[in-house]
């Protein structure tokens, strides 16, 4: 087998600098070139999931199709290789500690002292090689999380130097992401950040590879050859990441500053073939040329950052361009949603959306949207959550059933038209313990989400506890809203339409999370055609 090599992406100054896209950018090269890539999280906070924590701390929880509650940027790392990841490829120091004690617990280190050196380093070597042992792979990036200099990433920039020294540096390098600011008042580049973000690196005792430099304004070759210089890198690995329109094209920038055979060099790797970028090129060109535009509403409750709905603001970039179509997606908080504002809220959208989410904050605003989608025949996407307030609503307003609602809300709801899983009745414990992941779905021949998919048989994500009821089956049924898509198994329903609506969709799982660049959701982009028809 051949040796698996790893690329190891460190961030200094700031935080919120795009290790994610310029490791997935990376990635995509290379993979483009011809190698296996993978790529993984390691996330220096001790949840042991990110699947606890608000939307508004970390952003949208990702969720992998074998079920792992994940960093939003396993998201970026699917959407640009269209590549599925696990559990394996985000790491917490959660997870690494939870680790190190049940081996405690269980004997395992036989009456030694358990330390963050060694045990807690070996256990994040362990979590690191594991990605790359299955042979799946000829180079797993790695992405630190944090910023260097940050107590929390210590043992992990640790775990990296002894990597380093025990594989060698042909079988791996580093990359340190800084910023370079522009300084108005005196109309410069400045550099001191970055010399003092590598200096940090080397008291840990890394010595970074390449330097990737973000930065507003393009960098002189004076800018350059100083941190070349100052920093101790070749003046070739001094690589610029300038602000750009949009993610996508990182990969074409980077192409350009020869990240990725640079990287191939050090590696001691082959150039592999030219990089087959031009689907990639495509979408990037129907992305920046749309023909039509459209409005939609994307109505949740944590709407006040943006990052808590990534996949799905991206799986609109991804069925946009695919349309040859600008979706303007606008966030409207549900709590803002009463009745008396409700129609003027959503006035002049050529589609609305209602968001996933949990508890009860906001809920009557979603379903008063739903009512204004459903009345007013503008095509309508809820998922999950908003599908569970489309059936709601419709509980409601067109079969009378006064008082219908989730269990989640109302626990003592006179129609429980959405209701807590059996298996989850006894579930106690938060963490990872929702219906996660992948589930079949059989879809109904000639339905609107049949004419998406063209297929009767999908699989598709999950994360939920509450679903539909299906002692109402019949009744929906006769009332005109039609479940069209179950889980065969338990019967589930996966999916309802409304057929007598122009594009009335909610489903129970997420597919935002596999939307990609080169292969855009087919419900999504079924979604924005009935729109643009609008
Ligand atoms: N709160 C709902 C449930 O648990 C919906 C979850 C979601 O939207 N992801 O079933």
């Amino acid at each position: 087998m051949t040796e698996v090599k790893y690329i190891f992406v460190t961030g200094g100054v700031t935080s919120s600098l795009g290790k994610g896209i310029i490791s997935a950018s990376l990635a995509k090269l290379l993979q483009a070139r011809g190698y296996s890539v993978t790529i993984q999280k390691l996330d220096p906070y001790i949840n042991v999931d990110p699947g606890t924590l608000n939307p508004y701390e970390h952003g949208e929880c990702y969720v992998t199709s074998d079920g792992a509650e994940t960093d939003l940027d396993l998201g970026h790392y699917e959407r640009f290789l269209n590549v599925p990841t696990s559990q394996a490829n985000n790491v917490t120091t959660g997870r690494i500690y939870q680790s190190v004690i049940n081996k405690e617990r269980r004997g395992d280190y036989l009456g030694k002292t358990v330390q963050v050196i060694p045990h807690i380093t070996d256990e994040i070597k362990r979590s690191i090689k594991l990605v790359g042992s299955g042979g799946k792979f000829e180079i797993v990036i790695t992405e630190i999380g944090g910023t260097v200099g940050d107590i929390e990433s210590l043992p992990y920039i640790e775990a990296v130097r002894q990597l380093r020294w025990e594989l060698g540096p042909h079988n791996c390098i580093v990359i340190h992401l800084t910023l370079v600011p522009f300084l108005h008042a005196s109309g410069e580049l400045k550099t001191k950040p970055t010399q003092h973000s590598v200096k940090m690196l080397l008291e840990e005792g890394i010595q970074p590879d390449v330097l990737v430099l973000r930065t507003e304004h393009s960098l002189t070759e004076d800018v350059r050859r100083k941190v070349a210089l100052f920093c101790n890198v070749e003046a070739g690995a001094v690589v610029e990441s300038i602000d750009v329109s949009t993610i996508y094209e990182v990969p074409v920038r980077m192409q350009q500053e020869m990240l990725d055979l640079t990287v191939l060099r050090k590696l001691g790797l082959s150039p592999g073939h030219d990089p087959a970028l031009d689907e990639w090129k495509e979408f990037l060109y129907k992305l920046k040329n749309p023909v039509h535009s459209v409005n939609i509403a994307l109505v949740g409750k944590y709407v006040e950052l943006a990052d808590a709905y990534k996949s799905i603001s991206e799986a609109f970039i991804h069925a946009g361009a695919a349309n040859e179509t600008a979706v303007n997606l606008t966030f409207i908080h549900s709590e803002e949603i009463d009745e008396e504002n409700y129609r003027e809220k959503l006035a002049g959208y050529d589609g609305i959306v209602v968001a996933p989410g949990f508890g009860s904050r906001g809920i009557e605003g979603k379903i008063l949207t739903v009512n204004h989608a459903r009345t007013n025949d503008i095509p309508f996407f809820g998922i999950c959550l908003g599908m569970q307030c489309a059936v709601i609503e419709y509980a409601r307003n067109v079969m009378g059933l006064d008082g219908a609602h989730s269990t989640e809300i109302n626990p003592k709801a006179k129609h429980p038209v959405i209701d807590l899983m059996e298996e989850q009745k006894s579930v106690t414990e938060k963490g990872g313990t929702m219906r996660l992941g992948s589930y079949n779905c059989e879809i109904l021949h000639g339905s609107e989400s049949w004419k998406c998919y063209r297929k009767e048989e999908v699989t598709e994500r999950h994360r939920h506890r509450y679903e539909f009821n299906n002692k109402y089956l019949a009744d929906f049924r006769n009332a005109g809203m039609l479940p069209c898509g179950t889980n065969p198994q338990s019967g589930l329903v996966e999916i309802v339409e409304i057929p007598s609506h122009r594009w009335f969709v909610g489903v129970q799982f997420h597919p935002e999370y596999s939307s990609t660049v080169l292969r855009p959701h087919p419900l999504f982009v079924g979604f924005v055609k009935a729109c643009i028809k609008k």
